[in-house]
């Protein structure tokens, strides 16, 4: 009958089952979500895995979208039934990546955005292909201790470092007490350091600049197994789930995180390192005649001034300008996406 992985390969444990304890005596049933869809949510339980909903009332209780369930938490579920269910209550977490919208003028102060819940380890990566931003990592690791998650560093595409230890030796330095491990998903280096950071029921997840090579080291750890991780979807019903789980589960034991919330807080890091990182262009900016000046045209710009005399490189004001749009654009999806879940949280448009 039961299809589902047992629990203590989710992550269960002795502190799970006691902040579980009234919610078993009322009937429910423990599971871990997975996958965390517009309203819905796919949680894997000891029977199988199920599309579960959140009552309206619960919904609106949530003072806020940060305490609605998202990949990673433990949630107790009324009646598991035919591959449905209902969620009633969210665990209080161990650990979350969340990020404060901060230049947000619009919302509201409190505004929290929870990516993924409960991850223990997170793998704070780096590329080797180019060199090392101390101050990026830096940052990288300030938002893994914020999380509640213990930090690794991993220095990716070892294979092109001549000499990856010597450059592991220097990062050590930055991470004082942070394990760092050169890895290679082409060659295997390095891969077994890191499964040993992930044994059965301990939850990881990587963090860091989009091409470092977090997805390839991800299929590389999960190998060829990704289809019969995939198989725990059957469900009673011989049903085949094929969707896409944020909550991967690896071969030898051990879960892996990975969400495009997880993706994007590596703009988040760039977002909070953009004042830093152009500190020039924030200087001449003050500068400008008017506060809210767009620099575009507008009588007393220091910026134009500044691009005119060729203080300011045309080429550094553009990066600033693509850096600057990418974000606008992150912050719009995020907020068409919260938008989406607060109008489904309407009273009314709940399923209870
Ligand atoms: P992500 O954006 O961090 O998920 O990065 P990807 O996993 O998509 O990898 C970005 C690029 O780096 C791809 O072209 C990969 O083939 C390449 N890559 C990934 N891992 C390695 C590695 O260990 N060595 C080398 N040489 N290239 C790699
Ligand atoms: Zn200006």
């Amino acid at each position: 009958m039961s299809s589902g992985p047992d629990l203590a390969s989710l992550g269960w444990g002795a502190g799970w089952d006691a902040a579980f304890r009234p919610h078993r005596e009322a009937g429910l049933t423990p599971g871990r979500v997975v996958v965390q869809h517009r309203g819905e949510w796919d949680v894997f339980t000891e029977e199988g895995e199920v599309r579960a909903r959140v009552p309206g009332r619960l919904r609106h209780e949530a003072a806020s979208t940060a305490d609605l369930p998202v990949v990673g938490d433990w949630v107790a579920l009324e009646e598991p039934r035919r591959g449905r269910a209902t969620i009633l209550a969210v665990l209080p977490r161990q650990t979350s990546f969340s990020r404060r919208a901060a230049h947000d003028p619009g919302s509201q102060a409190t505004r929290e955005q929870v990516v993924a819940a409960n991850v223990d380890v997170v793998f704070v990566t780096a590329s080797l292909a180019d060199d090392v931003n101390a101050r990026l990592l830096e940052r990288y690791l300030t938002l893994a201790w914020e999380s509640g998650a213990r930090p690794v560093i991993l220095l990716t595409k070892a294979d092109l470092e001549p000499d990856p230890d010597r450059v592991a030796s220097e990062v050590e330095a930055i991470g004082g007490t942070v394990p760092v491990h050169a890895v290679s998903a082409r060659t295997g280096l390095g891969l077994d350091a890191v499964r040993a950071h992930v044994p059965a029921g301990i939850t990881g997840a990587l963090l860091g600049p989009s091409g470092v090579g977090k997805s390839t080291l991800v299929n590389a750890l999960v190998g060829e197994e990704r289809l019969a991780t995939g198989s725990v979807a059957e469900d009673g019903s011989g049903r085949h789930t094929t969707t896409r789980r944020e909550l991967v589960l690896l071969p030898g034991g051990g879960i892996v995180v990975d969400n495009p919330g997880m993706r994007e807080l590596h703009l988040w890091v760039a977002d909070e390192g953009l004042e830093d990182a152009f500190e020039d262009i924030a200087a001449l900016a003050a500068e400008c005649r008017f506060s809210d000046c767009r620099h575009e045209g507008e009588p007393g710009c220091a910026i134009e001034a500044a691009l005119a005399d060729g203080r300011l490189a045309p080429e550094r004001w553009q990066s600033y300008r693509d850096l600057q749009r990418e974000l606008a654009e992150l912050e719009e999806k995020l907020e068409r996406r919260e938008r989406s879940r607060a109008r489904r949280g309407r009273p009314g448009a709940g399923s209870a």
